[in-house]
């Protein structure tokens, strides 16, 4: 089987809410950037990358010139085996994992296709059913938050990230904590997320102040150095985000002693082989996995499901309904929640393709 032709699709993916983080961060409308690749047997695999600007330094319309690049090393390649072919990609093209992250989704998904199975059977089995998911908070006023929290855990949410922040007021982030932690009664985990954007000092005082509560910080600061002096000021248990992009972070965080979590985002560590040996790493580690992307849709979406369906579920933190958040579907048969949970698709391969009216026109086609 060989690839003849790769097709390009930019889609403008708007959040239903606005996501306010701290630093001045916010999420609207973000490109997507979804790939397809053909091949001479008529398989066709999806895949997909949203990187968000400020979140990863990556932008969507870099993705294009990155995938021109490697486009004639794909065309013409065998994609059974993805890891084959990215590692003849990485000696050709250096980086670029947020370009790679949709090229790598779409070879398992042709791999699997070819092997007529779903995609979790290759990535270890599946070991879970559906898996539980969290919600993400926009960093608003504290009672609107509380509110939030409340209403999604009326839906059967048990996870809550409280993004916090956003008006660098120390003490808005501590009721932030409180009311959310209150709304939501003991038991369902709650932890407050500064996506980088604190620094010791105010994460320290708000980490101290509400020490007597059931939480968990997510990156306060920029360096993994500053999340490790949180970490040890607050006693609180931490979950790694922004920092963890490759195997060498990874080992640092664990070695810092901060990593009693850790996000693996399918863009920032370059699609799903790499993201299957980070998470075999976390395994290794002993660190609880929220396995998602950084933003995107229903390939994305699906991507990290079949992941996480693969792994043992007790290391398994939660998963992300991606395509949850933002409109337009790009296929509406898609998985959605249900009670507070997801369930990776049942089909072969990723088990979703999106519908060509939601992507448009193609805007670049190589073959
Ligand atoms: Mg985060």
């Amino acid at each position: 089987m060989k690839i003849t032709r790769v097709t390009l699709w930019r889609v403008p993916l708007t959040s239903h809410e606005t996501y306010y983080m701290a630093a001045g961060k916010a999420c609207a409308t973000i490109e997507t950037v979804v790939v397809r690749l053909d091949c001479d047997s008529g398989l066709s695999g999806w895949g997909e990358v949203c990187p968000i600007p400020h979140y990863l330094p990556a932008y969507a319309r870099g993705v294009e010139p990155a995938i021109e690049e490697m486009a004639p090393v794909l065309l013409g390649a065998d994609p059974i085996g993805p890891e084959a072919l990215m590692t003849r990609l990485d000696a050709h093209l250096q980086g670029h994992p947020y370009a790679k992250s949709a090229i790598d989704i779409a070879l398992w998904d042709l791999t699997a296709k070819a092997a007529e199975l779903p995609l979790y059977r290759l990535l270890g089995g599946r070991q879970a059913e559906d898996l539980p998911l969290y919600h993400s908070i926009t960093c608003v006023e504290p009672e609107v938050m509380a509110e939030i929290a409340q209403e999604a855990r009326g839906t059967g949410i048990k996870q809550f990230q409280v993004k916090l922040g956003a008006d660098k007021d120390w003490q808005a982030d501590v009721a932030r904590l409180r009311l959310v932690r209150e709304a939501v009664g003991s038991g369902p985990l709650v932890y407050g997320d500064w996506n980088c954007g604190a620094k010791r000092l105010e994460a320290t005082r708000v980490g101290r102040a509400v020490a007597d509560l059931d939480i968990m910080l997510e990156q306060p600061c920029a360096t993994l150095e500053d999340c490790a002096s949180v970490r040890a000021a607050t006693g609180l248990p931490m979950k790694i985000d922004e920092n963890a992009h490759d195997t060498e972070s990874l080992l640092k965080a664990h070695a810092l002693g901060c990593m009693d979590a850790v996000a693996l985002k399918l863009s920032k560590f370059g699609g799903l082989s790499a993201l299957r040996r980070a998470r075999d790493l976390c395994l290794h580690l002993g660190a609880k996995l929220c396995i998602e992307d950084t933003w995107g849709s229903d390939i994305c979406t699906a991507a990290a499901l079949h992941l996480a369906a693969a792994t043992p579920p007790d290391a398994v933190l939660n998963v992300c309904d991606l395509s949850g958040y933002v409109s337009p579907r790009l296929d509406p048969a898609a998985p959605v929640r249900k009670n507070g949970r997801i369930a990776p698709p049942d089909g072969l391969g990723l088990g979703v393709a999106p519908e060509l009216d939601a992507l448009g026109e193609p805007c670049r086609v190589f073959d």
